[in-house]
């Protein structure tokens, strides 16, 4: 039976790596993948994932507005995928990755997602809300924080390496940093202003609502 995978993570933990040798897997066994790619993403140019370790691979782009099982199914009368495989999964809407569940179980095709579990506020991304509650298998890639511990959040720096705290989830370009951090450092970053102890912070306040 198809399955739709889910590996998530922080950033830096290898994730286009991850998906590229997968992907190579399969074709060095002479079969056919499909690599898909959101279009919002367009730090190393349209249509490519690319890796830190300097691996790269040709990919189909597609919109936020994209149904992607009419995208794969239309692919499938070219010539037969044996695995699709999605970058930057968390910007996948919730139709689409529901989508990506009738791709397995109506294309028998298995799907693998890779993406990153949260912002720089701390909160879910939708792709990898809705994958974390529908994929049949979630395997998690560690990166590691400064302090050597497992970094599951992202924090954005600004150009003087303070975290910030309101903006859109989503910025391309500008000069801001994204780093991994374990959860503790993430707060002591994220709230290094206030003067509260943060476990005593309500949510509303942490995500800057505040004034
Ligand atoms: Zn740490």
């Amino acid at each position: 039976m198809a399955k739709l995978y889910f590996y998530y993570s922080s950033m830096n933990a290898g994730k286009s790596t991850a998906l590229l040798q997968s992907s190579y897997n399969y074709r060095e066994r002479g079969m056919h993948t499909l690599v898909l790619t959101p279009d919002v993403d367009d730090r190393h140019g349209i249509g490519k994932v690319t890796s830190r370790i300097g691996l790269e691979s040709t990919a189909t782009t597609f919109k936020s507005t994209d149904d992607l099982y009419q995208l794969i199914a239309g692919r499938t009368k070219e010539q037969p995928l044996n695995c699709v495989l999605v970058d930057e999964a968390q910007f996948l809407s919730k139709e689409q990755v529901f989508q990506l569940g009738e791709v397995t179980d109506e294309l028998h095709i298995p799907v693998l997602a890779y993406g990153i579990r949260t912002d720089f506020q701390g909160e879910p991304f939708p792709g990898s809300k809705y994958l974390l509650a529908w994929a049949d298998n979630l395997k998690e890639l560690k990166a590691i924080c400064f302090c050597g511990n497992k970094a599951t959040m992202v924090i954005r720096l600004d150009q003087d390496g303070n975290a910030v705290t309101q903006g859109s989830q989503v910025e391309v370009g500008g000069n801001d940093r994204y780093v991994s951090m374990c959860r503790k450092h993430f707060k002591e970053n994220y709230f290094r202003q206030t003067l509260v102890p943060q476990h005593q912070l309500p949510l509303s306040v942490v995500r800057g609502d505040r004034d």
